[in-house]
């Protein structure tokens, strides 16, 4: 799954099973770069028809849930 990142955001907001929100540290993630590919197929394939098989797309990633989440244009400058 992939989600848009809200403003301000910092930590994972996806609700667990119980319903509340997960609030995993997010981490900067590349999932076309060529030393750590995505390894689950499904979520590549998810990325790459959105964005491109671009090896410098970066976008987020849960540590707890493994969500990903898209940089909004003001937030790339931030997380570089
Ligand atoms: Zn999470």
């Amino acid at each position: 799954m992939i989600k848009d990142l809200l403003p301000r955001q910092v930590v994972c907001n996806e609700r667990n099973a119980k319903g509340k929100p997960c609030h995993g540290k997010l981490k900067r993630y590349y999932p076309f770069a060529g030393y750590y590919n995505e390894p689950d197929k499904t979520l590549r394939q998810e990325i790459e028809s959105e964005f491109g098989k671009k090896k410098t797309l970066v976008l987020l990633k849960c540590e707890e849930c493994a969500v990903v989440f898209r940089l909004p244009g003001e937030l790339k400058v931030k997380f570089g």
